[in-house]
């Protein structure tokens, strides 16, 4: 029987390209994000690798649309072996005019969403004996940037989510490691390079090259398939003594 995972904000980016890599290998994907058009990006993966897939544009924000993707997810599929937790938005500005609605919003959804996805997966988990829940922190999980100040917290916030979580999963077969990705080039990425121009007084070019690039040892952007290569293996059958690491991806940011 095919292994089933559940991806929030897989309709772009980073959770679209672990979606594609899950659905090589085989796996049921349910399917989550806001983009309008959702339901047809996931149909085309479904379509592409021959794999069943349910969408569901549940909103991170919203506790209760949570819990109901995941009970969906596990009803629909007879259980649940992957959570990834992806979905993800930043707000860039300085702390004295960070607006306090962005602040709520971006811990809501890169970190409190987290907390309900993987309460409601655990207890089927649990049972099971086996799990695999893989966090998309950030390199912003292990290192700070000024202006990013809520997404940094919520970042460092769900490595120690990630910690706790690999030791209580522990006992029951379920474990759980963080991606720290350092900058891929996605719809995230691409909007913030507009805030940090406003920010830091620069030109595009000038925030790629003094901003975003600078951080990088190696100056390229991250390729999505190398994060979703790394749930992969965070997601293997081989990998069940590996958990609770925040394990950066990020280009040698993290090795200064
Ligand atoms: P993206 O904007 O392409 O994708 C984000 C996804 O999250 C989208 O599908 C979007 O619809 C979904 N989403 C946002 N708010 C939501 C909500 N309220 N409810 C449900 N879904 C919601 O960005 P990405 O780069 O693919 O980001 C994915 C994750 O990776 C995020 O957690 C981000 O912080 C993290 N990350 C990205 C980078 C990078 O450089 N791109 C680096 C480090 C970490």
């Amino acid at each position: 029987m095919s292994k089933t995972i559940l991806i929030t904000g897989s309709t772009s980016g980073i959770g679209l390209a672990i979606a594609k890599a899950f659905a090589a290998q085989g796996y049921n994907i349910a399917f989550n994000g806001l983009e309008a058009n959702g339901a047809e990006i996931a149909q085309q993966v479904a379509d592409e690798f021959n794999i069943k897939h349910t969408f569901s544009p549940a909103n991170m924000l919203q506790p209760e649309a949570i819990r109901t993707l995941v009970a969906d997810a596990i009803s629909t599929f007879g259980g649940l072996d992957v959570l990834v937790n992806n979905a993800g938005i930043q707000y860039v500005a300085p702390i004295d005019q960070f607006p306090e609605q962005k602040w709520n919003d971006i811990i809501a959804i890169n970190l409190t969403a987290a907390f309900h996805a993987t309460k409601a997966a655990w207890g089927t988990m649990k049972e099971k004996g086996f799990g695999r829940i893989i966090n998309i922190a950030s390199a912003h999980g292990l290192r700070a940037s000024e202006f990013k100040s809520a997404y940094v917290a919520a970042k460092h916030g769900i490595v120690g989510f990630t910690k706790t979580m690999a030791l209580e999963g522990a006992p029951f077969g379920i474990t759980c490691n963080a991606i720290c990705p350092g900058y891929v080039e996605t719809p995230i990425v691409k909007n913030q390079i507009a805030d940090q121009m406003k920010a830091h007084g620069m030109s595009e070019q000038e925030v790629l090259e003094k901003v975003i690039l600078a951080r990088h040892a190696v100056k390229q952007f991250i390729p999505v398939e190398l994060i979703a290569q790394t749930a992969i293996f965070m997601a293997s059958d081989i990998a069940a003594t590996f958990t609770g690491v925040a394990m950066p991806v990020d280009a040698g940011w993290t090795a200064q």
